[in-house]
């Protein structure tokens, strides 16, 4: 649907892997709650989840663009990288701010799938979106740090070895600033003491978790980048985060504009195919056209993220404008398949399930609009 998608190699053969998890494999997991582990083992295997890993680390050294292909390529073939695109952006924290020692001891381990690095804990049930309020505590004690609280929303928590953990190491009150006294952690969950994991059931497959800190040690190497600058060094990674979400938006969109037209051309009602009326072409139309705006704005924020620019608006646009076309085109594909559209089946109430989520996480709608009111037009900030 790109006129020249970029990568087309990689994506041929993210195709071609994505075919051996058709719909039926997705529906089976989505009724049982379960996490696709074969999925996730075929793609770590192959090395798309080590895309950013520099070679020297042992990944593919890709740029950005490289990885936002290979995610929008995953969603436009009907499978789901959400059960592990974090591992995509977390590991860019221990690339910008782990010591050499970290960087040695977890890069080359994450990128051969040894070592998963799937959580990253930062939502609080009491904080929401106002991040820095948030309550986990890690105490300094000799070499380690005690941490305490509860976290909400830590996707794949259970499947993964590894937390990129935020947390509190000086009170809110005592800190120069509230953005101050936070910092990060790679926290091993492996025989942790002290932690507890709770699955979340949720509207779609997405694996999300409450984690709970009763007392658990974790030693003092554990600190990523500078104690009490943990904010910063999560917000440096969030550009990246929003333009490989808006990526997969966009491969959401065309899943469904793709199974819209085809169902459109096919399907006979009245003696002829529903897609002659204009009642039916005009909404996939609608929602190509808000797809490819939407691809084109993820296009420039990775121009101007791979030119050492700092594409705040422009991460934040794409993926409010890629959420809001993949779930445009989700509402049109199951009109355009009339009840079938709701039959697991098709796997088309999955999929819509399944995007919904992208205008509520990792950042909501109301959020980025805040963002550009503020910070591109100048408005006061309202909150
Ligand atoms: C399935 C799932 C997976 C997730 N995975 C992770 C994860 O792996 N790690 C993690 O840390 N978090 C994760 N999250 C959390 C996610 O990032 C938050 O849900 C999201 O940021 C919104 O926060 P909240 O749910 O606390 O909503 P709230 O902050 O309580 O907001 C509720 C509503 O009010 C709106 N709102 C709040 N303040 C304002 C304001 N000032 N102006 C206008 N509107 C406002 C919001 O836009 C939202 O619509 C996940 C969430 C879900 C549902």
């Amino acid at each position: 649907m790109h006129d020249q998608p970029r990568y087309p190699d990689i994506r041929a053969e993210v195709a071609k892997l994505c075919a051996r998890f058709p719909g039926e494999y997705w529906r089976k997991l989505d009724a049982a709650r379960a996490y696709p582990s074969e999925f996730v083992q075929a793609l770590t295997e192959s090395g798309y989840l080590a895309a950013l890993i520099p070679e020297e680390y042992g990944g593919a050294g890709l740029k950005l663009s490289g990885a936002a292909a290979i995610l929008e390529e995953i969603q436009r073939q009907g499978c789901n990288g959400g059960a592990c695109h974090a591992q995509m952006y977390i590991m860019g924290t221990i690339l910008r701010h782990g010591s050499e020692a970290q960087k040695a001891a977890y890069l080359p381990k994450i990128a051969t799938g040894e070592l998963r690095l799937q959580a990253f804990g930062v939502t609080e049930p009491t904080s929401g979106t106002d991040t820095t309020a948030l309550r986990t505590t890690a105490r300094r004690d000799g070499d380690r740090y005690i941490l305490n609280g509860q976290k909400i929303w830590t996707s794949r928590a259970e499947h993964s070895d590894l937390m990129l953990l935020l947390a509190r190491t000086t009170p809110r009150e005592q800190a120069a600033k509230k953005t101050e006294g936070l910092s990060t952690f790679i926290v091993d969950m492996r025989s942790a003491r002290g932690l507890t994991i709770r699955p979340i059931r949720t509207m779609m497959n997405h694996n999300s978790c409450e984690v709970f800190f009763d007392n658990m040690e974790i030693p003092a190497e554990s600190l990523l980048g500078e104690e009490g600058k943990g904010f910063r060094h999560v917000l440096s990674g969030m550009n990246a985060e929003r333009i490989l979400i808006a990526a997969e938006c966009v491969g959401d969109a065309k899943w469904f504009i793709e199974r819209s037209t085809a169902y459109a051309k096919d399907r006979h009602v009245f003696g002829r195919p529903i897609g002659q009326n204009q009642g039916i072409q005009f909404p996939i139309a609608r929602a190509y056209a808000n797809m490819r705006a939407a691809e084109l704005m993820v296009d420039e924020a990775l121009r101007l993220y791979e030119s050492g620019q700092n594409p705040g608006a422009e991460a934040n646009m794409a993926k409010m404008l890629a959420a809001d076309a993949s779930f445009e085109a989700a509402n049109v594909c199951v009109q355009t398949h009339g009840g079938f559209g709701f039959a697991e089946e098709y796997d088309i109430e999955r999929k819509f399930r399944e995007t919904r989520l992208y205008q509520v996480a990792p950042i909501s709608t109301n959020l980025i609009l805040a963002f550009l009111a503020e910070h591109v037009l100048g408005l006061p900030r309202s909150y």
